[in-house]
């Protein structure tokens, strides 16, 4: 049987906003997600191995269960009953770690829709959504990707019109920020300021690319946490190159920039590069099914 290959795509945030703590002892977000073009390749292929295990390109991604990509793959078989004498799952991963860009997630997406060609599309798209959402917290969009706003724990998902036309610079410090660190922190102060996540719906349904970068916001950026600093600088230096809006994605620690101009987005990635070993230019991507 042929290898399944898949693009696994890395997501960043236009806004972050906690709208409340559940009992369940996670929290209420809304997010407007946005696919990026930055990605890891997937390929899996069925062995007699006996085993589910991934391989990846960076030595410190574990290759069992803690792996979401394995877990994914077990979940889709359980799922429709199959069994498969051995599976194996090669990532090669060019999305950062610890980057607050879903990387752990959407691989386990890649290997859904690659587990539900493998086994001739078993599963509706709105049924592997529903499968994703116990596997990664970002898992459930990144099964269609696109653009969309994600409520609850991300699961709730809204698909949104396409984000318009740019590029974006993301540019990742050396250090990873910890979420369940950076969700303590946010935890013991209010909060000061909430996105206009109306707003940027708004200007999105209007394709209004300025309207929506000035309302760019992250909740996470307002914890005390010396590492922030890191993340102001990065953004004055897009600001410095003509970004439109830059704002940190996720739990950081990246930083992404939206620019109109393909040249401008260009010269701040090289300029950016010459301090970040992780930067790069990206585009949108639209929903992939
Ligand atoms: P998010 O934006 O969803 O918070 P992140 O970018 O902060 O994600 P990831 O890069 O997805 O974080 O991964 C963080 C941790 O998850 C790593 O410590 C890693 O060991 C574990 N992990 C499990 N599966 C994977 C995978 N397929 N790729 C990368 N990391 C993985």
């Amino acid at each position: 049987m042929k290898d399944i290959k898949e693009k696994a795509y890395a997501k960043i945030n236009i806004s972050l906003d906690i709208t409340g703590c559940r009992d369940d002892g996670y929290h209420d977000m809304m997010m407007v997600m946005q696919t990026v073009s930055i990605c890891d390749d997937i390929k899996i292929s069925l062995n007699d191995s006996g085993t589910i295990r991934a391989y990846s390109n960076l030595r410190f991604i574990p290759g069992d269960d803690r792996n979401l990509a394995v877990r994914a793959a077990k979940r889709y078989l359980e799922e429709i009953g199959e069994r498969v004498s051995g599976l194996r799952i090669d990532i090669r991963k060019d999305i950062p770690v610890g980057a607050g860009m879903g990387g752990g997630s959407s691989d386990a997406a890649a290997v859904l829709r690659g587990m539900n060609r493998l086994f001739d599309d078993r599963l509706s798209p709105d049924e592997l959504q529903k499968l994703a959402e116990n596997v990664g917290s970002d898992t459930a969009f990144c099964v269609k990707g696109g653009t969309a706003l994600a409520e609850g724990r991300g699961e709730i998902l809204t698909e949104l019109p396409d984000f318009p036309d740019c590029f974006f610079v993301v540019c990742k410090p050396e250090f990873s920020i910890s979420t369940p660190e950076l969700f303590k922190k946010i935890d013991a102060v209010p909060l000061r300021h909430h996105p206009d996540t109306c707003g940027i719906l708004d200007a999105l349904n209007k394709g209004n690319l300025k309207e929506i970068c000035r309302r760019m916001y992250n909740v996470f950026e307002d914890v005390d946490d010396r590492r922030m600093r890191t993340v102001a600088e990065i953004k004055n230096r897009l600001l410095d190159f003509g970004t439109l809006g830059s704002i940190m994605t996720g739990t950081g620690s990246a930083v992404f920039g939206v620019f109109e101009d393909k040249n401008k987005a260009q010269l701040a990635a090289e300029s950016l590069k010459q301090d970040y070993r992780f930067c790069f230019t990206a585009m949108p991507v639209k929903k992939l099914m």
